[in-house]
């Protein structure tokens, strides 16, 4: 949260601060002693940041037990407790890069002003465990607990596969003479196959599924019959050691080296970095790979290489000075919902839009977000005031997922449609059974703006350039109504349109020649967009882009298209009766057919393209379905270029990943979609393997 942010919440700072913590106590109980928490990790986080930067702004308000203070953690009574010899901590968070660089010039200046060798590792999303050999035999295994004391979970470890009993005989002499007992640490994880199996089954004999692998794994190894356990298919990467001085060597590297010789299983993606690039670079790059692992990692954990360096660095009251967890771009975030506005579409549909205090979500901000309908602003019965949980997933758009009540204040307000459409002050209906108002005004200033914008938007005819502010003053000054008007500009019309700003001599700003020149070249390319472009881009209602092609392919001329029943167009595979008679519609209003006549004289695309004969592209693929998500980072491809080559070859492409899917292509940052299919089974894809698809026209048999 900005500095700015604070002020805009109502309570005094003490108030939320104790608003705060009680929140972050309840959650904490839920998550370390029932391994079932109710808010998302990057939630919880983001509600620990703005009381950590509360208190860093206040800071007599911190008190001793304050969760910034404390290690997180549980201790049950259902097992021994076990006071551990050597403290176990948390890590300090770095958030971002930014963050990250000044941990490391810290680093450096801890270290006379020069960057020491730093080991970096992946942050395994698991459960911290502590293994304990005594002449080389397994001999006792402990949870963090609350840091200083932990849980005796010993006989649930020895059923863990790749914890080993005895240490491997090779490993021994690395071990200091007089040293008969070794404290080792890592990370216990059920791999992200096993977590889904496991809720599969939670999910057929009526059991609450866990919320995330990180949970299952911890509510695994606390079970009270150890032959649960042992079904629950847990694995441990293991990292550290309790007291370095045990073991004959310098520094981090080696010891993982060794932990590998002494039978443990240790995590292959380590690298031991001598540069603050080095370092980001590594976190990037397994910020990439993230989804395509085996196993949940929530960051990177950055350490400084030497023991020696460590020990004098010391640690914090929770977390070493020496290392930092570089944590991947949150996708949820907690904000403020400041108000809710309405938005009025370009079939007069009113929806009501989120404005938020911006926060930055996976790595963009988010000021504003879409809450659907009314009915979906009582449902998740948010109101204006309300702390806010944001969430924004890889492609996906920012979604309010719903209130943090417990920080609702008492001047927060429910929300109600209002009765007339803001833009045109037209008095707002419901159509029977749907859950959308509309504005039904054919002179609705917003609607005409937003059929604009949709015409010129990229999937539609691609007008590059022509956004918002452009095409407000154009219908403004009264130059454009209708998308047919967008044919008829020129480049001195366009050059000398008064922006409504003015400059320092109070001289009104014109749009210029430069870039009106470009406008006009913008249009002029649009002429010639696909036949389904234009479809699309006319705005029928129900019509969207994949319909807009199946019409295309059905109905290859405006004439035909424009003559066609309904019955005629209800028979197209995936038209139904409520398309076919919004197509309909549209071609027996005057109005829309004096625009196509425009767009016609205008020159625009009125028919399919046709292959020419010998051109034929042989249609291996017909009969598959593709699911593309993510950015074709590689090739430089659009997703809809992707798409319509697979079309090319016969393929069909879909928006929605469901069981009849027969391929997810995902490119980088692939978001829910990657996630669905691999639930479902569905073969993924990725950028290497779609490019030699599109070359071969062969579909691999392994995936
Ligand atoms: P943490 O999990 O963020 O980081 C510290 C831990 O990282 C260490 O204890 C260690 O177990 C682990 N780790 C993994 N790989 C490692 C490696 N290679 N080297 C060193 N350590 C490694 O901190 P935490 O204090 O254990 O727990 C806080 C986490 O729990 C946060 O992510 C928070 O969101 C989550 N939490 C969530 C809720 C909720 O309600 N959703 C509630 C409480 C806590």
């Amino acid at each position: 949260m900005t500095d700015g942010q604070e002020s805009l919440f109502e309570e005094a700072p003490a108030a939320r601060a104790e608003a705060l913590r009680r929140e972050i106590e309840h959650h904490s109980y839920q998550y370390y002693a029932l391994d079932n928490p109710t808010i998302s990790d990057a939630a919880f986080d983001s509600l620990m940041r703005e009381l950590r930067e509360i208190e860093a702004a206040h800071p007599e308000l911190v008190t001793a037990s304050s969760p910034t203070q404390r290690v997180g953690g549980y201790v049950g009574e259902q097992f021994a407790p076990v006071v551990h010899e050597q403290r176990m901590y948390s890590l300090d968070n770095a958030m971002d890069l930014d963050e990250l660089d000044a941990w490391m010039e810290r680093t450096a200046e801890a270290c006379g002003g020069v960057l020491p060798p730093l080991c970096c590792e992946l942050k395994i999303d698991g459960s911290s465990i502590a293994l304990t050999y005594e002449d080389g035999v397994l001999v006792r295994a402990a949870t963090r607990g609350d840091g200083t004391t932990g849980e005796d979970v010993t006989v649930n470890m020895r059923t863990v596969r790749d914890v080993p009993l005895r240490l491997r005989a090779d490993a021994l002499s690395a071990i200091v003479p007089g040293v008969d007992s070794l404290e080792l640490r890592g990370e216990v994880y059920m791999p992200k196959k096993s977590f889904e199996a496991l809720n599969a089954a939670a999910e057929t004999e009526g059991r609450a599924p866990f919320a995330n692998p990180r949970n299952a794994a911890a509510g695994s190894l606390r079970q009270k019959d150890p032959a649960v356990t042992k079904m629950r298919d847990l694995s441990t990467f293991m990292y550290a050691i309790a007291d370095d001085r045990s073991l004959e060597m310098a520094g981090q590297w080696e010891l993982l080296q060794w932990l590998r010789e002494a039978g443990f299983h240790v995590n292959p993606d380590v690298r031991l970095c001598e540069s603050a690039s080095a370092v980001r670079a590594f976190c990037e790059e397994c910020l990439e790979r993230r989804e395509s692992l085996p196993y949940e990692i929530d960051g990177v954990v950055v350490k400084v290489n030497e023991f020696a360096r460590q020990r004098a660095m010391g640690f914090t009251a929770r977390a070493p000075r020496w290392a930092i967890a570089f944590k991947f771009p949150p996708e949820e975030k907690t904000t403020l919902l400041r108000d809710i506005t309405v938005q009025v579409g370009r079939t007069g549909a009113l929806t009501p839009v989120a404005e938020l205090v911006p926060v930055v979500v996976a790595g963009s901000t988010v000021a504003r977000a879409t809450l659907h309908n009314l009915d979906e602003v009582h449902r998740k019965d948010v109101r204006v005031g309300d702390t806010v949980i944001v969430r924004k997933a890889g492609d996906v758009i920012p979604e309010v997922l719903g209130p943090v009540l417990a920080l609702r204040p008492e001047t927060a307000r429910v929300w109600e449609m209002p009765s007339v459409c803001p833009s045109c002050g037209s008095p707002v209906v419901r159509d029977e059974g749907e859950v959308a108002f509309r504005c039904i005004s054919i002179d609705c200033p917003a609607q005409a703006l937003e059929r604009l914008l949709h015409w010129a938007s990229r999937g539609a005819l691609d007008i590059d350039g022509m956004g918002e502010e452009i095409v407000s003053r154009l219908v403004e000054c009264g130059r454009v109504a209708d998308v047919a008007d967008y044919y008829s500009l020129s480049e001195d019309e366009l050059a000398v349109l008064d922006m409504g700003r003015v400059n320092k001599d109070g001289e009104a700003i014109r749009l210029g020649h430069t870039i009106a020149a470009k406008l006009v070249a913008a249009i002029d390319a649009s002429r010639t967009r696909t036949f389904a472009r234009v479809l699309f881009g006319l705005g029928i209602r129900h019509v969207g882009k994949t319909t807009a092609e199946v019409i295309a392919d059905g109905f290859p001329s405006m004439e035909a298209l424009a003559a066609a029943g309904e019955d005629e167009l209800a028979a197209l595979d995936g038209v139904g009766p409520k398309i076919a008679h919004g197509v309909w519609l549209f071609f027996r209003t005057p109005d829309n057919v004096s625009v196509i006549e425009r767009l016609r004289a205008a020159g625009v695309t009125m028919a399919a393209e046709t292959v020419a004969p010998g051109e034929e592209v042989p249609q291996v693929l017909s009969g598959l379905t593709f699911v593309l998500t993510g950015t074709l980072a590689h090739s430089g491809m659009t997703r809809d270029e992707a798409g319509a080559r697979l079309k090319a070859m016969g393929a069909k492409v879909s928006g929605s990943v469901s069981k009849k899917t027969s391929f997810v292509v995902a490119g980088e940052a692939a978001g829910s979609k990657y996630d669905k299919a691999a639930s479902l089974g569905v073969p993924v894809l990725d950028e290497a393997q779609l490019l030699n698809l599109l070359e071969t026209g062969e579909v691999p048999r392994e995936v």
